[in-house]
């Protein structure tokens, strides 16, 4: 057992999967969450009787950091899959399937795309293009919208590629980075003139993966927070809720951290600190000892969202739901534009079964409202966004009656926008805090804001942090020796 001491800044799942590696590292390690809960965006409480998550609700299989996670938990088998993963979308006044073959709306199957019927004539007639236009020039990084624009047409960003960033990021296909936001065509758009050409390289990599494309856990997502808290106290770890961390500063090769109310400030010694924190909070906490960070990160915007949970009687609906859900391009649903406001709407019972087979006679529905830029949208009462909701449903799935149950849950400045040279900032505020021994940082603001990504920055934070209480252990132990003889 190291004699180290480790304070982790954030008790989101990037805090305490880092918390969690560090104290079976053999560190003692203490997490310090603001708020009075665990967990963050992972968060889940019921609605008409069910556990439904209030923030993230499934992780990509596709990668494995979150499902070793849950495995190392000894919770592999709990893992559930959905019922289904068809999806829609609302375009041109009616419900579309996705076509076929899309990489995050960036269509690989020209026959698929125009089956689907999601672009008009002329939008679909543009297509093509792509496969006999010259090379579009991007050098460092470019838009969304400019690079998919230039390539594809006006119509497959704001029909197919904007509302899928817009379910992950909340963001502006403007400000978007290409590199960051879609970062898997934007790699193969390096190898391949066409972007057509680059979502087909994308699907034929991928396509050796089976197996349902998400995971979660039956009493949601928003439980595993806690599993891997338990985890943590069970190897001599400390995790404290209701302890905002104010302040950060150098001392004696450590850290000292103040926390709490001005008025009863206490002070924590560390020899090293991951700080797990979204991006503003990160920059006050190193604006005094890494300002070069602390300026990047204070750069970095967030897209504020809410999410309505709605429990209906099944019989409210006139027939049931085939689909897991269905999203809205910003160009139907934005108010201003005569939209009704909600983005992406999920049958949560039908993507679920487990949800389902709780309780057969009702269907769980999440609507998710807001975008970046979109702050209007979210400045009315809980009761409007429940009704903006309610609207939604009837008027495109004829959904009638009120429903049994209505759960609101804002997340203010939820989601970090990766907007157009994202990836040069994030390499900015790495360099900065690696000058500094025994600092870390992770979390959803780097390198990707799924829950496994997340996970996988946890990783590289608390390895570097080990690797360094390790050398400079190894360093004192030396300097002993040294003395002794
Ligand atoms: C509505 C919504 C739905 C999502 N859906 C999915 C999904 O289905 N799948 C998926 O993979 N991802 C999803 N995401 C994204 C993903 O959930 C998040 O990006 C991820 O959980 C962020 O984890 P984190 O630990 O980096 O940060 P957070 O979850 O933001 O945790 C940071 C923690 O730090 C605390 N904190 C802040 N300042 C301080 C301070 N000064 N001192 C102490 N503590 C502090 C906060 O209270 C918070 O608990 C969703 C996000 C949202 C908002």
């Amino acid at each position: 057992m190291s004699t180290s001491h480790a304070v982790v800044v954030g008790g989101g799942i990037a805090g305490l999967a880092a918390a969690r590696e560090l104290a079976r590292g053999g560190v003692r390690v203490t997490v310090l969450e603001g708020s009075p809960l665990i967990g963050g965006k992972l968060r889940v409480s019921e609605i008409a009787g069910l556990a439904v998550d209030e923030g993230a609700e499934s992780v990509l299989t596709r990668r494995p950091e979150a499902l070793d996670l849950v495995r190392d938990l000894g919770r592999g088998d709990d893992l559930r899959a959905p019922g289904t993963t068809s999806s829609a979308i609302l375009s041109r006044g009616a419900l579309r399937r996705f076509p076929a073959g899309q990489v995050m709306g960036v269509p690989s199957d020209l026959r698929a795309l125009a089956a689907s019927r999601v672009l008009s004539p002329a939008g679909l007639a543009r297509v093509p293009l792509d496969l006999v236009l010259p090379e579009t020039p991007r050098g460092g990084d470019v838009s969304v919208a400019a690079y998919v624009g230039a390539r594809l047409g006006r119509e497959v960003v704001d029909r197919l590629v904007e509302p899928l960033l817009g379910g992950v990021f909340a963001g502006r296909v403007e400000l978007l980075s290409f590199e960051t936001a879609l970062p898997a065509v934007a790699a193969a758009a390096r190898t391949h003139r066409s972007l057509i050409g680059a979502a087909q390289g994308v699907r034929g990599a991928s396509s050796k993966d089976s197996g349902p494309v998400f995971a979660t856990l039956p009493g949601g997502l928003g439980t595993l927070p806690g599993l891997v808290a338990d985890d943590v106290v069970a190897a001599g770890g400390t995790v404290r809720t209701g302890a905002t961390v104010r302040e950060l500063r150098r001392r004696d090769g450590g850290w000292r951290l103040t926390i709490g109310p001005t008025r009863a400030p206490e002070q924590l010694d560390a020899d090293a600190v991951v700080i797990a924190v979204p991006a503003a909070p990160a920059a006050r906490l190193l604006k005094a000892d890494v300002p070069a960070a602390a300026r990047e990160l204070a750069g970095i915007e967030y897209a504020s969202m809410a999410i309505v949970t709605l429990a209906y009687p099944a019989a409210a609906f006139p027939r049931l739901p085939k689909g897991s859900g269905y999203l809205v391009p910003a160009v139907e649903s934005d108010p201003e534009r005569g939209g009704r406001g909600v983005k992406a709407v999920t049958f949560s019972s039908v993507k679920w079964p487990h949800l389902r087979d709780r309780d057969p006679g009702l269907i769980v529905v999440r609507c998710s409202i807001g975008r970046f830029g979109e702050e209007r949208t979210l400045q009315r009462s809980d009761t409007e966004l429940a009704d903006v909701a309610v609207a939604e449903l009837a008027a495109t799935c004829g959904v009638t009656g009120p429903p049994v149950e209505t759960r609101v849950t804002r997340w203010g400045g939820g989601l970090p926008q990766y907007n157009v040279g994202h990836a040069d900032r994030v390499a900015r505020v790495r360099a900065a805090v690696a000058d500094q021994p025994g600092l870390a940082v992770a979390g959803a603001a780097y390198d990707g804001l799924g829950v496994p990504a997340c996970v996988a920055s946890a990783h590289a934070a608390a390895t570097r942090i080990l690797d360094d209480l390790r050398s400079r252990e190894g360093a004192d132990h030396g300097a002993e020796g040294t003395r002794a003889q």
